[in-house]
Order: structure tokens, then C-alpha cells, then sequence
């Protein structure tokens, strides 16, 4: 698979700024690591403030023009991207799983094809998008949707793609020019997405892109007093980060932050039909997806037949090759993260958990992997407090803590101790108990009897400390527009 870097060869991953491919200024670079093997894929742009500037002031200038352009060329624009990213699944597949270590399968299933129709949804969303009229006392208010201006996109490593999509999308749509960060774990993907959007003629300045360390090139654009909107998706102790930063100035913001999600099942769960539901809430991408389920909550009276279903199928998953076709679990995305994760693993032993499969990569090694590798197997705990700081505390890895409840009550008391409020899932027979039930859960989603079912109307982002406001659909668009409101006196 070639990496192309403005038609240039297979390395460095440059930055794309104002149309062009360009290193960073000061010619430092950072080295982008394949996780399950430990080899370097690509030396990466490592870029500072002064390529954010540069990258800032071509938006700003590129700003006129594409934000007078009309609502239906733009979306022209994002359906020619959506047909342009389409033609390239297979390399985006590849790219994700290179980068990530995850599955190639999932990243086919997931990345690739949500990248294309996170474009594909905005720009049927732009379709339809009308202005809104109100007639009262005399006279007609006429809302107008606005461009913010300049926004900037900072992403994390999970879903590299696939969440900068969900973000350039409709900032594009909604007429604003883009400064973007990728994840400096993963930027493969998001350097494609700049060639295809090159290869396409988007006009320059329009979408650019610096890579390098959050701290770096995040932070600096977080700071910068033209970029009038931020859109973060991330680790909510960055979130916290972002958020002092960027309060005083009054930018729009949305953070989309971490999460430690229930899944529940309440008595009259159906366990022979819902068993493989619940691995892939728990172990989907490693558990690396901010909408894993780590806490799985069963009532007792279904407690033990459970335990003994889950472990057999968690213990049964193939772990291994990313780019083999039958893998089901790559590695995790880092050695620096499966150190986190491990040292969480003994945590959990350490406040007195039993662990029933998986462990670290020193008791429960994956056979046949490389010792370079990030691989873990799947841990599953038990007979841990749900007040621990393992089944409180984001571990963003394949761990899943188990508990047992006596009532529904207690289990809404138990879902709801945490800080974070990112989503969950109910699991029984009866989905009008589900969904009394679900109203309780302090989350910005909770599913009944399904898990990652998404429709990109819907609104997505957490409460507590799992983020502040909500993408999707038209709170995208409300995010990525200020509304200008124009009353007019009827004569
Ligand atoms: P981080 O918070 O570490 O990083 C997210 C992004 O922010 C990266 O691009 C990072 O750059 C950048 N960054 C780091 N420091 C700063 C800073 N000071 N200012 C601006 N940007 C900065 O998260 P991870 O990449 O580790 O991703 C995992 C986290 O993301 C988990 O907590 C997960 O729950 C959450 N997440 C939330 C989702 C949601 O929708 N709520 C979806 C997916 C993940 P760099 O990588 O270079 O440090």
C-alpha cells in the first residue's frame, strides 16, 4: 500500500496547508508506529504554533470565498468527497488498521464505510435544511444559518477517520474553513482525506491540516484568537485543558470527552440471544471505543449462567493479526497504552477482583504475536466493588468489569456512579420496561437491547463529565452555523 505524500513518495505524512503539501517549519518530524508490530510506518510532520498560524491564516483568507459559496454547491462538494473516500475504502481499511492495529475487518466495516457516509448523511441533511420563518406581532423573523468562520477539528486516535469526518462534514457544509489535528498515534487517514480533498480541487485553504503533538499543535490552535469555534473529541482530562483555554475567549465549543458506560441486563434478559451482543459492547476495538460497555451489570438471579456464557465467548475470541481476515481483536493502540491498561489490570487484582479471562500481556500472552506488539488478551473481572477505581475510572481497554444487582433501583444507583455520562444499554424482554428504564440512566445515549446502533439524525455527545453539547444532525449544523435572526416589520 503506497502512502503518498502529495504525489511525493512513501514518506514523510506532511501537513496540507493552504493547498499544499508541506513539512512542518521547523523540519522536525515524529515517527507514526504500526501497534502490533512496533515498526515505524511513516515519519510525520511535527509541527509548532507557526504552522498553525500558517495553516489559520490561509482558512481566514480562504473564508470569503467558500463561505459565499451556496449551500447547494456545497453540497455537491460533499457528495463528490463522499464518492471520492468510497473509491478508496479498501486503502482507508488498510491505512486504519496499519495505524491503529485494529481488526482489518472492523476497520472495513466501521471506518471505512462510516468516513463515506458521515458525508454522504451531511449532505443529504444540506438538502433539506430550510430557513426558518416565525410570524408574530406584525412581522416576520427569518432565521439565517451563518458560517462560524475558521473552526478547528481536533480528533483522537480510535476512530481516526471516521470522528474527523463526523466534523469536517458539516463544518464544510455549513461554510466554514478548517484547521485540523489528527491524533499524532494516527494520522495516515486524515493525510488521505487532505489528498483526496486536493485531488478533487476542493479550493485551497479551505481544509488544512498540521499534525504533530497535541500539547504542540492542538493547544495552538485551541489558543488562537481567529479560530472561532472548536469542535474536540478526546480524553476528558484534555477536554478540561481545552475547555480553560478556550472559555475566556468565548469561542463555540463542543467536547466530546470519555466514558465508563453500563451495560445492564435486567432479570428478564434473554441470554441465549444476546450473549454476542454483549462481547462486542465489551470488546469492540479492544474496548477503545468511547462507547464500550466496561461495567456490565446482570442481575443476580441470571448472574451465574452469565458468567459462565460471557467468559466462554470472551475467552474464545481470536486475537491476533490485524490484517488477518478472522481476527477478531488486534492490539491495543500503544505499548505506552498497554502499560496504562495493564497497570489497571493489577489495580483491579489489588482492590480485590478475580480475574475470570484475560490479563496482562505477562500472564495471558496472545501466541504468535510479536514481543513488540500492544496485544492484550480480553479481561473480564469479577467480585469487584463498584465504587473501585477499576470500575470507575476510564481504562479505554479491553476490561470489563462484572457486577451483580438485587434490584432495578440498585442498578440505576450503580450505573449512575460515575462522573462520566456517555451512553449505556438495557437488555431485557420487555422493551416498555427498557425504556422506562433507560430514562433513569444520566447518559446522552442509552440503547434497549442493541448497542452502536446509530442514525446520524440523532443527538450524540455525553453529560457529566463526558462532554458538553451534542453532535449530529442538525445540532452539527447549529454547532458549525451561528444564527443570525431578521425580523421584519410587515408594512
Ligand atoms: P486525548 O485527549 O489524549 O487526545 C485527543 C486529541 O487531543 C489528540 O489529537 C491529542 O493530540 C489532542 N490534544 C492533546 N493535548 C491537547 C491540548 N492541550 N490542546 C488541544 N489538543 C490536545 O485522547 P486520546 O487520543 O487518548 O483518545 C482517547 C479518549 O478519547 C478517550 O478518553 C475516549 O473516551 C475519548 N473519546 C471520546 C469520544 C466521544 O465521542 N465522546 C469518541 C472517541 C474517543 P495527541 O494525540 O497528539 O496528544
Amino acid at each position: 500500500m503506497a502512502l503518498r505524500s502529495g504525489g511525493a513518495g512513501l514518506n514523510p505524512i506532511l501537513n496540507y496547508i493552504d493547498g499544499q503539501f508541506v513539512a512542518s517549519q521547523s523540519g522536525r518530524t515524529l515517527a507514526t508506529i504500526n501497534p502490533a508490530t512496533g515498526e515505524i510506518i511513516a515519519q510525520v510532520a511535527r509541527s509548532n504554533g507557526d504552522d498553525v498560524e500558517a495553516a489559520t491564516q490561509a482558512a481566514l483568507k480562504a473564508s470569503k470565498a467558500w463561505s459565499a459559496t451556496t449551500l447547494e454547491q456545497r453540497v455537491k462538494w460533499l457528495h463528490s468527497i463522499a464518492d471520492a473516500l468510497e473509491a478508496k475504502s479498501e486503502a482507508i481499511a488498510h491505512l486504519e488498521s496499519l495505524d491503529t492495529g485494529k481488526p482489518i475487518s472492523l476497520a472495513r466495516r466501521v471506518d471505512a464505510n462510516r468516513s463515506v457516509s458521515n458525508f454522504r448523511f451531511f449532505a443529504t441533511m444540506g438538502g433539506d435544511d430550510e430557513v426558518p420563518t416565525f410570524s408574530a406581532n406584525g412581522a416576520v423573523n427569518h432565521v439565517h444559518r451563518k458560517p462560524v468562520g475558521c473552526v478547528g477539528l481536533i480528533t483522537p486516535w480510535n476512530l481516526p477517520l471516521y470522528l474527523l469526518t463526523w466534523k469536517v462534514a458539516p463544518a464544510l457544509l455549513m461554510g466554514n474553513t478548517i484547521v485540523a489535528k489528527p491524533s499524532e498515534l494516527t494520522p495516515l487517514t486524515a493525510h488521505l482525506l487532505a489528498e483526496t480533498l486536493d485531488e478533487l480541487g476542493l479550493p485551497k485553504g479551505v481544509f488544512n491540516l498540521v499534525n504533530g503533538y497535541g500539547p504542540e499543535v492542538g493547544q495552538a490552535i485551541v489558543e488562537h484568537p481567529s479560530i472561532g469555534g472548536i469542535s474536540f473529541t478526546g480524553g476528558t482530562s484534555t477536554g478540561k485543558i481545552v475547555a480553560a483555554t478556550a472559555a475566556p475567549m468565548f469561542k463555540k465549543l463542543s467536547l466530546e470527552l470519555g466514558g465508563k458506560n453500563a451495560t445492564i441486563l435486567l432479570d428478564d434478559a434473554p441470554l441465549e440471544t444476546i450473549m454476542d451482543d454483549i462481547v462486542r459492547a465489551s470488546f469492540t476495538n479492544s474496548g477503545q471505543v468511547c462507547l464500550c460497555g466496561s461495567r456490565v451489570l446482570v442481575h443476580e438471579g441470571i448472574y451465574d449462567e452469565f458468567i459462565h456464557s460471557f467468559t466462554a465467548k470472551v475467552s474464545a475470541l481470536n486475537v491476533g493479526d490485524p490484517m488477518d481476515e478472522a481476527t477478531q481483536m488486534g492490539s491495543v493502540i500503544s505499548m505506552d497504552h498497554r502499560k496504562k491498561v495493564e497497570a489497571y489490570i493489577n489495580l483491579g487484582l489489588e482492590e480485590g477482583g478475580d480475574i475470570l479471562t484475560g490479563g496482562t500481556s505477562s500472564h495471558a500472552p496472545v501466541a504468535n504475536m510479536p514481543e513488540e506488539g500492544a496485544f492484550l488478551r480480553p479481561t473480564v473481572f469479577a467480585n469487584l466493588s463498584t465504587s473501585s477505581r477499576t470500575a470507575t475510572e476510564e481504562i479505554f481497554g479491553p476490561v470489563v468489569t462484572v457486577h451483580s444487582f438485587a434490584t432495578d433501583e440498585e442498578a440505576i444507583a450503580m450505573a449512575n456512579a460515575t462522573d462520566y455520562g456517555l451512553a449505556g444499554s438495557v437488555w431485557t424482554a420487555d422493551i416498555e420496561r427498557g425504556h422506562a428504564f433507560a430514562k433513569n440512566i444520566e447518559s446522552g445515549i442509552v440503547w434497549v437491547n442493541t448497542w452502536l446502533n446509530r442514525d446520524l439524525r440523532t443527538p450524540f455527545g455525553g453529560v457529566k463529565q463526558s462532554g458538553v453539547g451534542r453532535e449530529g444532525g442538525t445540532w452539527s449544523m447549529d454547532f458549525f452555523s451561528e444564527l443570525t435572526n431578521i425580523c421584519i416589520r410587515q408594512p
